[in-house]
């Protein structure tokens, strides 16, 4: 079978088929693995999802990283930071029965008082926060670094990677991929092809008449130096004032907006890699506001990535009504935390047509969600930061 796209999620893919025996698989990756999306992942891990699928799929991934070496043979570089997450009052009612649907998906958080966020993060304003939530287990990895070693996975155990090589189209015969044809005019036959090449996926697709809704967004990222030693400080999602900072190895911080009512729309082959001007000065405002212990922080540098984005902010993860097509894109900027779990279900689809995770029902990830207006969302949606949650 044909994987498009040497993404976390393409490599995940057949890290996961190689598990269930299945190496008979050609990854096609246009420049090199991880030179997508995946390449500018910010790599937060956590499971506060208030869809119960997603937050299972985050907690099953969770022990692939944090037994990385003996599962992948490779380090991945997952730092478990712990993660603390922080609402206003508008949002008390939504974490609490968040948390309750996440515990009974096996995931370990709890509440924690203003007390025990200030123990982890001495620098941080909190009074106007309502409640925060703590994941033990949470913290950040490198998506790159885990790209890498689910494809090194794979490749020990039999699957080809063809890097520099651009699939132009997928073939089909009679409603059945049949293979992928190749920019060199070459064709790979299979009996299966699984399309996981991030917002590049929709042209492949629309070619067969399947309408896959996502619109690319850009997001930019910008790197503090904090002034101070901040000792081991856990990643903080901040719900009151939308951002969420991590720590670097580096003793840097990692400043992300998570205010996405207002979108940047981007091309993914032509986008700006550095931020705006205006995002500095938003990006200095919030960290300022947030941490005003931090005296003498200073922008260090900024990157930029894009977002692939789907209607309701979740991935999709299909069959298709091309028989043998199967589709894992639009992960909406959410994709790297549950990546092991993706290559399962994307396994499962291909070899038994359904999950085998009683708590990852692949209905939740259809792809026909968005032409039936049944849209994947929280039960317990966040006043002003409903996506990705
Ligand atoms: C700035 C930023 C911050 C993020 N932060 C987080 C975070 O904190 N936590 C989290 O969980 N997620 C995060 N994400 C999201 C996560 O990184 C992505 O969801 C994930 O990496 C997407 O992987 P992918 O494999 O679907 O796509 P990609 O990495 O884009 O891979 C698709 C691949 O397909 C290849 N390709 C495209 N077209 C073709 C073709 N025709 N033929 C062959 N190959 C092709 C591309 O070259 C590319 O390598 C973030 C993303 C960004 C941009």
């Amino acid at each position: 079978m044909v994987i498009v796209g040497g993404g976390i999620e393409g490599c995940a893919a057949a890290w996961a088929l190689a598990e269930r025996g299945v190496t008979d698989v050609v990854i096609v990756e246009r420049a090199t693995v991880g030179s997508g999306g995946t390449g500018k992942s910010s790599g937060v891990v956590r499971c506060h999802y208030g869809v119960s699928s997603l937050a299972a799929m985050a907690n099953a991934a969770l022990d692939v990283f944090e037994n990385a070496a003996e599962i992948l043979g490779a380090d991945v570089g997952f730092h478990q930071t712990g993660y603390v997450v922080g609402v206003g009052e508008q949002n008390l009612d939504a974490l609490r029965a968040s948390l309750a649907n996440q515990r009974a998906v096996g995931v370990r958080t709890e509440e924690i008082g203003h007390a025990e966020v200030r123990r982890h993060w001495p620098t941080a304003y909190l009074d106007d926060f309502a409640a925060f939530a703590w994941e033990p287990r949470g913290g950040y990895g490198d998506a790159y670094q885990t790209a890498q070693a689910f494809a090194a996975a794979a490749r020990r155990a039999g699957v080809r990677l063809r890097q520099g090589s651009t699939v132009t189209e997928i073939v089909a015969e009679n409603g059945r991929a049949t293979g992928a044809r190749l920019a060199d005019g070459s064709t790979i036959p299979a009996g299966a092809v699984v399309v996981a090449a991030g917002p590049w996926s929709v042209p492949l697709l629309a070619a067969h008449g399947i309408d896959l809704p996502i619109t690319v967004h850009r997001e930019q990222i910008v790197l503090v130096d904090p002034g101070v030693d901040l000792g081991p400080v856990p990643v903080f999602s901040d719900l009151v004032s939308l951002q969420y900072v991590r720590p670097e190895a580096s003793g840097e911080i990692l400043f992300g907006n998570s205010d996405l009512a207002e979108l940047e729309p981007a091309d993914p082959d032509r986008y700006s890699n550095q931020a705006s001007e205006a995002f500095l000065d938003l990006a200095v405002e919030k960290v300022g506001t947030r941490f005003p212990g931090l005296e003498n922080a200073s922008v260090s540098s900024t990157y930029a990535g894009c977002y692939d984005v789907t209607p309701d902010f979740n991935p999709v993860i299909s069959p298709t009504p091309v028989d043998g097509l199967v589709v894992a894109a639009g992960f909406s900027g959410h994709g790297f935390k549950i990546s092991p779990s993706v290559g399962r279900l994307v396994a499962d689809l291909v070899v038994d047509g359904t999950s085998s995770d009683p708590h990852v029902p692949d209905s939740d990830f259809r792809l026909s969600r968005f032409a039936e207006g049944a849209l994947l969302r929280s039960p317990h949606p966040y006043v002003g930061a409903g996506e990705m949650r």
